[in-house]
């Protein structure tokens, strides 16, 4: 990768350290597959809020970190899986509030999102409405000076655990998005099981007759989904990164077991199709980090990167499927084994192709502004 400013050295270290210190010792008290505790999260949060990791663009002067997004990425890169996910999507969710919250919205949650102290998360998908957020179908009715919200969300990242919620609704106007705070009588929601990423909160919504104020209203009616679509061209780097790291991971563990693991009377490293299988994977993860670092590269100057988030969100997250499947390969049973993390890794990597676009949907986005022609309809 290019190299880093000394700046960017002294934000990489501090979360090093932050990790090593703070982090660590609260994940020792876990399997590698448990979900941390609420209480456990936030004071993981709490630690990352002080490295500036919540609060990455937003300005210091509301309590962000006024961070480039390719230096929060490379910090990002630092954070164990178990935490990275919750970071991430609590720090968009502060996004969003800091970008189109009301100041009553903004003053009650900005600062405690920031400050690590409570966890967002953020609702588009539903049971029904998965790749195409147009069909959404959660509905908010006004009420007098208030929104009644009935729907369910679906696979949210954060769900199970979130204090917060912000989350799409159609109203009379249009798709709108809403902030819903989950003490508000009539929000339930249940844990989700998935094949990887167990360590995760992923949960389902539920709204049932859920009021909240006109206040709650984030943006203005009827403009979510185009602020959503916003959002998904860098939650699409964002998505790669994790790729990235799931990848890298597997390679690093596929590289020392080659080099321990003799048969033939030698290393399997020395047996060129495993030096094939290494050489390839090394390509596939640096070819999606710069992939990533690109599209970020576009947001800190002031571009959109709809084409380039879509590359990096498909290349990063199938490579991820590559590299962990190839590690696993080079470590024969053992990679198969539950007693090493390869198959976490394999398993942790599939869950990401779905997110922020599919596969598919990414790879149309991109012909789409290469062709002109929309296979959307
Ligand atoms: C790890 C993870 C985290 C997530 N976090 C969140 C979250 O925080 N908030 C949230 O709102 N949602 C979240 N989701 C949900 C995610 O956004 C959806 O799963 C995703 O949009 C796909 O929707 P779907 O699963 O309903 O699949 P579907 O849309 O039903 O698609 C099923 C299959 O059909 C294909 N397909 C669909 N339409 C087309 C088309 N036009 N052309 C070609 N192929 C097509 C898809 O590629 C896919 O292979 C998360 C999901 C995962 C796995």
């Amino acid at each position: 990768m290019f190299e880093r400013s000394g700046e960017q050295q002294m934000l990489v270290s501090n979360v090093r350290d932050a990790v090593e210190r703070d982090v660590e010792p609260i994940l020792q008290n876990y399997g590698k597959e448990e979900p941390l505790s609420k209480a456990d999260v936030l004071d993981v949060l709490s630690v990352f809020s002080e490295v500036g990791l919540l609060g990455r663009d937003i300005p210091e002067e509301v309590g962000g970190a006024a961070l480039d997004h390719t230096t929060w990425a490379r910090m990002f890169e630092q954070l164990p899986m178990q935490t990275d996910l919750v970071t991430m999507i609590s720090s968009e969710t502060a996004r969003m509030i800091h970008t189109a919250g009301t100041d009553r919205v903004r003053e009650e949650y900005l600062g405690p999102l920031l400050r690590g102290e409570i966890v967002g998360c953020a609702g588009i998908s539903e049971p029904g409405v998965g790749s195409n957020p147009r069909e959404i179908e959660t509905i908010a009715e006004k009420d007098g000076d208030e929104w009644v919200i009935n729907g369910t969300k679906t696979w949210i990242s954060n769900g199970q655990i979130a204090d917060v919620a912000v989350i799409v609704a159609d109203t009379p106007k249009g798709k709108t998005h809403f902030l819903v705070d989950a003490d508000t009588e009539g929000f339930d929601r249940q844990r989700l099981e998935m094949l990887g990423r167990r360590y995760d909160h992923m949960g389902q919504l539920y709204f049932d007759e859920v009021r909240v104020p006109e206040a709650h209203v984030v943006g203005s009616l009827g403009d979510a989904l185009d602020r959503t679509y916003q959002s998904f061209e860098l939650g699409r780097a964002n998505v790669a990164l994790l790729g990235v790291k799931t990848a890298q991971n597997a390679l690093d563990a596929a590289i020392e077991y080659a080099n321990d693991r003799e048969q033939f009377g030698k290393p399997i490293g020395e047996h060129q199709l495993v030096q094939r299988l290494i050489a390839e994977g090394a390509t596939y993860v640096d070819a999606a980090r710069l992939l990533a670092y690109r599209a970020l590269d576009h947001f800190d100057n002031g571009h959109r990167a709809a084409t380039e988030g879509a590359m990096a969100k498909w290349f990063a997250t199938e490579s991820a499927v590559e590299v962990t499947s190839n590690a696993i390969q080079i470590h024969g049973a053992m990679g198969l084994s539950r007693e090493l993390d390869v198959e976490r890794y394999f398993r942790d990597a599939k869950m990401l192709t779905i997110p922020e676009g599919t596969t598919q949907i990414n790879k149309l986005i991109i012909a789409r502004d290469l062709l002109e022609l929309s296979a959307f309809r």
